[in-house]
């Protein structure tokens, strides 16, 4: 674990062996739209009290997937970066590394020196967070080969890494899993070589087992769960189903066949009081399970890793739209090779990758009225394909088209080779690392004598950054744009140790 190094000279900040506490103004604005079309903003201000527990604990987590391109790429990069491997390749000697991760590979800017200059920090300087190198991992997979061997068939890494690897990787092996074929694609049956054959309830059953095995033999303090398994194909949301948790205990029991693996995961993982996080666009969390992860209190996070595409459009479509440039057709073609491509080539498993890829410029064109009338929306067209020959490497191709002023045209094209499970695994370590910290945080309201610290909502839509569809607590916002997400993680983090928002406004260097 690092050293906590932060000093700051603040009444407001207090830091002890065991926390960090501040006390911060939280600034909001209500706003109301009068009967005579005139807006009234009313600014409000809240003394908080922000919490963060420096106990860092030894965490484990279970990848459900573990054998495959992201699962296997990650416990290499945990393994390579902790041993600080370097292998030789055409182009000289590479050295493991994080990049593409925001807590190991990114900073935050903290403010200026005695020059005016602008001072940053490594993101996991900020408040105690858990180092990559004292993560254990375990996991699922109904593929029966192990790590070294998954890593191998995946195709990703260089071999002159891999060969480092092999001899440590081929001691790790994934336990059996529920593999239901009505919920993947029919091409994925070759490789379910490694399953829990039983009804649904003793399945559920066995993964808790599972978990609990993990901590005892492990001596993890805590365990998180995250699905990086096939893409499921979304499940049917019925009353008498799943939209209640005590539907979907009935229907657990009765072993319904419309309860997905994902969602089997989901309640075991909640039951045990373990964080579950949905890397996959598939709906595992139905009603029924997000009631029940607000009833025991336990975060749930997803959906789908915002890797690549997805990413880029909820860049480039907040620029353009804050702009006040009018996008009018975004289409999107992939191409990709790798497994998680082959299961996507089915109809029902590719849906669901729509949807999760179709909703991620709304809140943006929704907030330009300027631009686009009540319910206007660009069109928005996104094409996969499976072409096993670029693997790994997946193209992504996206046209945006915009409209400019006096009826112009502006076209962007953009071609953008991928290398998919190089671009996952760190928001894999990104998940687990913040997901970890949003249970160390807590607030108070500083004025009210009666408050107690509260946590955050079990819904942790914090984790939104990272997802292309992100899941939020019912009546909040969903927010795409890549820059207010990676914003409130990066404000939040501030606030902890007592700095105020980031406004950028700079106004000492702007007035005499
Ligand atoms: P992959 O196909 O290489 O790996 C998935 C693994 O899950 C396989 O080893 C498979 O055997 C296993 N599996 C399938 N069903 C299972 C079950 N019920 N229980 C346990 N294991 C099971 O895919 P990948 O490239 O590692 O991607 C994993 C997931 O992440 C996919 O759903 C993908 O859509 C999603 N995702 C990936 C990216 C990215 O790589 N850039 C981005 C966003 C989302």
């Amino acid at each position: 674990m690092k050293d906590f190094k932060l000093e700051v000279v603040s009444p407001n900040v207090k830091i002890s062996d065991d926390y960090i506490e501040s006390t911060i103004e939280y600034q909001t604005s209500h706003v109301r739209k009068l009967n005579d079309g005139k807006i009234q903003i009313a600014p409000e201000t809240l003394s908080l009290n922000v919490r963060t527990d420096r106990k860092v604990p030894k965490l484990g987590v279970m990848l459900v997937g573990w054998g495959g391109n992201n699962g296997s790429t990650l416990t290499a990069a945990l393994e390579a970066n902790k041993r600080k491997l370097k292998w030789r390749k055409r182009t000289g000697v590479q050295t493991a590394n994080w990049f593409g991760s925001i807590t190991q590979a990114s900073t935050v800017l903290i403010g200026h020196d005695d020059e005016g200059k602008d001072v940053h920090l490594p993101m996991n300087e900020l408040v105690p967070m858990v180092d990559p190198d004292d993560i254990v991992l375990d996991g699922w997979d109904i593929s029966s080969l192990n790590i070294a061997e998954s890593m191998e068939r995946a195709q990703v890494l260089d071999v002159a890494l891999q060969d480092q690897l092999k001899e440590s990787l081929s001691q790790l092996r994934p336990r059996p899993s529920i593999y239901d074929a009505d919920f993947i694609a029919a091409n994925q049956s070759e490789r379910a070589d490694n399953i829990i054959s039983k009804p649904k309830y003793e399945q559920f059953v066995q993964i808790r087992k599972d978990i609990q095995d993990f901590k005892k033999s492990s001596g993890v303090e805590k365990v998180i769960i995250l699905w990086t398994a096939n893409t499921e194909r979304f499940s049917n949301v019925e009353e008498g189903l799943n939209t209640t948790m005590f539907e979907l205990e009935d229907s657990l029991r009765a072993n319904k066949s419309e309860i997905s693996p994902s969602t089997i995961f989901a309640m075991a993982s909640i039951a045990e009081g373990c964080t579950y996080i949905n890397g996959s666009p598939q709906n595992t969390f139905v009603p029924g399970v997000i009631e029940l992860a607000e009833h025991h209190g336990v975060f749930i996070a997803g959906d789908d890793f915002k890797s690549g595409q997805t990413k880029l459009k909820s860049v480039l479509v907040d620029f353009l739209v804050g702009a006040g440039i009018k996008p009018v057709s975004i289409v999107s073609y992939n191409h990709l090779g790798n497994n998680d491509g082959k299961n996507l080539s089915a109809p029902q498993q590719f849906r669901s990758k729509e949807i999760s890829k179709s909703n991620v410029v709304d809140d943006m064109v929704e907030s330009n009225s300027i631009l686009y009338k009540p319910n206007e929306h660009p069109d928005h067209v996104v094409v996969i394909k499976y072409v096993p020959y670029v693997g790994d490497s997946k193209r992504a191709m996206d046209e945006y088209t915009s409209e400019i002023m006096m009826g112009g045209h502006n076209t962007l094209v953009i071609h953008n080779t991928c290398e998919d499970s190089l671009l996952a695994t760190p928001l894999i370590l990104d998940l687990v690392i913040i997901g970890e910290l949003c249970s160390r945080l807590h607030l108070k309201n500083n004025k009210s004598e009666s408050s107690e610290w509260v946590s955050l909502k079990p819904v942790l839509s914090l984790l939104s950054y990272l997802c292309k569809a992100p899941l939020v607590p019912a009546g909040s916002q969903v927010v795409n744009s890549l820059f207010r997400q990676r914003a409130a993680i990066e404000n939040i983090l501030r606030a902890c140790v007592g700095l105020t928002p980031n406004s950028h406004m700079a106004l000492e260097q702007r007035f005499d």
